[in-house]
């Protein structure tokens, strides 16, 4: 983070590409001190991009660090900022403000299966979740992977699906709300899917991203299977303006999720989920 973390470090587009409908990847290479910012920055946490004149706004950092000197991040165009971000192409500056945020204990969950619940958008994330573990296989266990979107062309990462299903003690689960002719994977909610693959909580966490009200039944869900809420990490979103812990725009209760996340896990905003619907 800069000497004044409310002001951006530049940025410059390498790549710019789809990712589904209405979603594209972003790699950015950051310039003016930002690479020193963001050297060794975390599964799990988030930087603001700005489109000047536009605004700014928070997206979780999608790449693991040291893959490429760049940022990964996923964006689903929804409003002013993102629109504005959409149209933007390679070359292109925009700001980056970060690393924000906690992060997952990728150190803590080493010798543990790993079972990673992704939901839209929601599975930028945990890229980085899977990054870690596949490039260093041998210290973390089964690696159970459940990716879902509403539909087949709202997949995120697709292009990377034969590299985890091929990668050892991987498992690759896809399901989708509603399928298209050619979808020959699950249909049905996560909540289904995960019903199905039936993962053992023994020496197991999970990781679950995606809308609140996914997190929301997928924990529940996790809960009656056994899973204990320590071993239950989420990520939350929220409307914040600083991400700095000063503006409490994100507060989950006397959390901010800002600041003290936005990885929880169950045992700290179990129950305050309901309130976040
Ligand atoms: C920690 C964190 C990580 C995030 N990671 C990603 C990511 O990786 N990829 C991604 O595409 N988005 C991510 N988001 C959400 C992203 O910040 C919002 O989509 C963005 O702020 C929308 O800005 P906008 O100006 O385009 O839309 P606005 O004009 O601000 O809003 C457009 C519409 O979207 C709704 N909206 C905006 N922000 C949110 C939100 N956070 N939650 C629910 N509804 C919202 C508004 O109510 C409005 O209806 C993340 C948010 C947080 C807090």
């Amino acid at each position: 983070m800069s000497d004044n973390p409310m002001k951006p470090y530049l940025g410059r587009l390498a790549e710019v590409k789809d990712l589904a409908s209405e979603i594209k990847l972003f790699r950015v290479e950051l310039m003016n001190g930002g690479c020193e910012a963001f050297q060794g920055y975390q599964p799990g946490q988030f930087a603001f991009l700005s489109a000047f004149g536009l605004g700014e706004a928070p997206f979780g950092i999608a790449n693991a660090c040291g893959q490429g000197n760049t940022l990964d991040f996923a964006v689903n165009r929804l409003g002013s900022v993102t629109t504005g971000l959409h149209e933007m192409g390679e070359g292109d500056i925009l700001g980056v403000r970060g690393p924000m945020g906690n992060s997952f204990p990728m150190e803590a969950f080493k010798g543990r299966d790993l079972v990673v619940l992704g939901g839209g958008i929601g599975g930028a994330p945990l890229r980085p979740v899977i990054q870690t573990v596949l490039a260093n296989r041998a210290d973390y266990g089964q690696l159970t992977i459940l990716w879902a979107a509403r539909h087949p062309s709202l997949l995120v990462f697709t292009d990377e699906y034969e590299a985890w299903r091929s990668a050892p003690d991987t498992r690759l689960h896809l399901t989708v709300d509603q399928a298209d002719p050619a979808w020959d994977h699950n249909t049905g909610l996560i909540t289904d899917l995960l019903r199905k693959v039936n993962p053992s909580p023994k020496n197991a966490v999970t990781i679950t991203c995606g809308p609140p009200i996914m997190i929301y039944y997928v924990s529940r869900m996790l809960g009656e299977m056994g899973f204990s809420p320590v071993n239950n990490y989420v990520t939350l979103e929220a409307r914040m303006h600083c991400g700095l812990g000063k503006c409490g725009r994100c507060n989950l209760g006397e959390k901010l999720i800002c600041v003290d996340g936005p990885v929880f896990n169950m045992a700290e905003v179990g129950n305050m989920l309901e309130t976040f619907l």
